[in-house]
């Protein structure tokens, strides 16, 4: 998949974007941009909330883009417009960040409730391999220990990647931050299930993690990449010996990675065992 930016709409193999545009816009933003917010959409689909964000029920909320599941991005307002994604919020002694940034959201239901051994949304529907975290602002439901997160597949948090790392090139934003980061009283998204701190790192062209962690195969007849954390998943390809990768998430043994190509870049993502990486 190659992104690109043109008159500010977002193009990916040569195409625009899918665009659900909102009529909930301001003036334009300053140029450079120097923030872009992280957010979650407490949705089923990248579609349903772009729509929200189109209908006239919706009071007034928008975002620049939504990425769904599957790595697919809808746009719904330009990148050089005012959207409405971040409300009451401050950071750095600017107050309102709807005027200091670009505001991406991605499809996920955020934190779920516990039903038996079960974890589900709001709207009842079931999520296996929940990411089990304590926010860092502490939970929305008041809980102490760690709740169940729905978790960020490797696709989308690779396309998001991608696409934040061409809008910090293009509109020179100079940090990115969560909604919980700038709204932290009211607000949970990303959450935990978003590794902010890996994902800043990849989007800033660093190769590794502020904590240097860079594995490699370690096993002479290589190493199966599958879709999910388990030997049932199927099978994406076969990593040969020496291959860097990048943790992205943990579950069990199993690691959602980054693989790396020559130039160190993000090639690929997918899930591996942990016994043979070193
Ligand atoms: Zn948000």
């Amino acid at each position: 998949m190659a992104f690109a930016i043109s008159s500010n709409q977002l193009r990916r193999d040569g195409k625009p974007v899918t665009s659900i545009p909102s009529p909930y816009t301001d003036g334009a933003l300053p140029s450079p941009t120097r923030f872009l917010v992280m957010h979650f959409t407490y949705g089923a689909s990248a579609r349903s909330s772009a729509e929200w964000f189109q209908s006239k029920a919706n009071k007034g909320s928008s975002a620049h883009l939504v990425i769904d599941r599957d790595g697919s991005v809808i746009q719904c307002v330009r990148f050089d417009k005012v959207a409405w994604h971040a409300g009451k919020s401050t950071w750095r002694g600017l107050s309102g960040l709807n005027h200091h940034s670009i505001g991406i959201e991605l499809a996920n239901w955020g934190y779920l409730n516990p039903a038996g051994t079960e974890w589900k949304t709001y709207t009842g529907l079931t999520i296996a391999h929940p990411h089990m975290a304590r926010h860092k602002n502490g939970n929305p439901n008041g809980v102490k220990g760690p709740i169940g997160w729905e978790a960020y597949p490797p696709v989308q948090f690779q396309a998001a990647v991608e696409v934040v790392r061409l809008l910090v090139e293009k509109y020179g934003v100079e940090e990115i931050v969560g909604h919980d980061d700038v709204s932290p009283d009211r607000k949970w998204d990303p959450g935990p299930a978003f590794d902010m701190a890996h994902f800043r790192s990849l989007v800033f062209g660093g190769r590794a993690d502020s904590d240097g962690v860079g594995l490699t195969v370690d096993v002479a007849e290589g190493l199966n990449l599958r879709t999910g954390p388990g030997t049932t998943f199927p099978v994406v390809r076969l990593l040969p010996s020496g291959t860097l990768v990048e943790p992205i998430e943990r579950d069990g043994r199993w690691l959602s990675v980054s693989v790396l190509n020559a130039q160190g870049q993000p090639s690929q993502t997918g899930w591996v065992h942990d016994h043979y990486l070193s």
